[in-house]
């Protein structure tokens, strides 16, 4: 699996590539209702998605398998909608239930309303590991005006998480109009960098039911690598990491020490060398911190002349902490800053979606995300013949009362 995903990275799969050394994919989505209780200003879903009715479960057990069958175990999966918390919980529980089960790493993304603590207890009791939560202006929740209003709800959804086991993440849609308040966020997010392990930031597209189109010319990598800085009060090594295509992702592990930002690794050649030594090493938080010391260890033990770049780069960085570390009790935050720079839908570049570490699954298989919500509707309109565990079949129409629907389904 992993010399496809080489293959398909292309000329992309350079030595600091993480995709196909570490991971076969970033994630894949399974959509498990197309409905929403929002409708965001830049909303990726189609105009039909709120009329089409739930695909049938035994059909996401099916993509979920087929996740495991193109990515292997240990895949991210995003369950996700519309909200997924609209679907009902006993079958959202069993969806994160068997995604655990079958060895998948499943991550609710929802808007928050419906993810009360009750379920998110009980989401975590069956395997959840992650909760993304989409949380900024484009929603219009009356009362909230800016990103900086929206604190107060990001800030009770912390608290349902908390003690939960979950990795919290926050997704921010960027635009015209809070790309000046992103440093003021991203000062939030650090400062609460003890409860959220990633901030995703997603820039402005034209693409599905969303009414702003596409995006001003203030809004780029660049600039929202600035505002990241302004508010991280530091400059920040980009470009370390490869994770996916350059032109789609930007990823940037830090730790935070006291309240002030630390990059993880900071020199390419030596991220890169990282990876070649130590490439069949997970270094996620689902190994044990033994695993991980067991693990370099022995590898380092095997390369002894891998030692003394990564110990100086080490020594480097705890004197950069310096005092930090003493005012701060010693407690070392992580959290990492990941940039999403997705497609208009109608300048979809081929070779950007042959890249792709972002898929959908869908029933003919996985999709990029890009070009999944280009078209969204040639997927989810599709009726489906579904085979049910107990042997049946099920006719599927994603919205009954369409006469074209009926006619290619053969529905009644
Ligand atoms: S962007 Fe997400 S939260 Fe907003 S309306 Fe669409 S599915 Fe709902």
């Amino acid at each position: 699996m992993l010399a496809k995903t080489r293959e398909r990275m292309g000329e992309h799969y350079t030595a600091n590539q993480v995709l196909g050394r570490t991971q076969t994919i970033g994630c894949v989505a399974v959509e498990i209702t197309q409905r929403c209780n929002l409708d965001c200003t830049l909303c990726y879903l189609s105009e039909h998605s709120q009329s089409v009715k739930d695909i049938p479960i035994d059909e996401v057990f099916k993509r979920l398998d087929e996740v495991l069958a193109h990515y292997g175990e240990g895949t991210h999966v995003q369950i996700t909608g519309g909200d997924p918390t609209l679907r009902k919980h006993s079958e959202l529980i069993e969806i994160v239930r068997y995604a655990s089960d079958i060895g998948l790493y499943p991550a609710l993304f929802t808007n928050g309303i419906a993810a009360t603590r009750t379920l998110l207890e009980n989401l975590a009791a069956v395997g959840l590991q992650d909760v993304a939560f989409h949380v900024d202006t484009t929603q219009r929740r009356a009362g909230y005006q800016t990103e900086m209003d929206l604190n107060v709800i990001r800030k009770d959804y912390i608290a349902r998480a908390q003690g939960l086991g979950l990795m919290v993440v926050f997704n921010t849609t960027v635009h015209e109009g809070n790309f000046h308040h992103i440093p003021n966020l991203v000062r939030f997010f650090i400062a609460q960098s003890a409860e959220i392990g990633l901030v995703s930031f997603q820039l402005q597209a034209e693409t599905g039911r969303g009414e702003w189109g596409s995006r001003d010319a203030l809004i780029t990598q660049q600039s929202m690598k600035k505002q990241i800085e302004t508010g991280s009060a530091r400059t920040l090594p980009w470009g370390v990491v490869d994770f996916g295509h350059s032109d789609c992702h930007s990823y940037m592990p830090t730790t935070v020490v006291n309240n002030r930002v630390f990059p993880v690794i900071g020199e390419r050649t030596l991220f890169g060398h990282f990876l070649s030594h130590f490439e069949h090493i997970r270094t996620d938080r689902h190994a044990t911190s033994f695993q991980v010391l067991m693990d370099y260890g022995l590898a380092l033990l095997k390369r002894p002349r891998s030692w003394w770049p990564a110990v100086s780069y080490a020594v480097g960085q705890l004197r950069q902490m310096g005092k930090h570390l003493l005012l701060g009790r010693g407690q070392v935050n992580k959290l990492s800053f990941f940039m999403q720079n997705f497609m208009d839908a109608n300048e979809l570049v081929q070779e950007r979606v042959d890249a792709c570490s972002f898929m959908v699954m869908t029933a003919e298989g996985p999709v990029s995300m890009c070009e999944h919500n280009a078209k969204r509707d040639d997927f989810i309109l599709k009726p489906l013949v579904v085979e049910k565990q107990d042997g049946s079949t099920e006719h599927y129409v994603p919205i009954p009362e369409m006469p074209s629907y009926r006619k290619a389904s053969g529905a009644n």
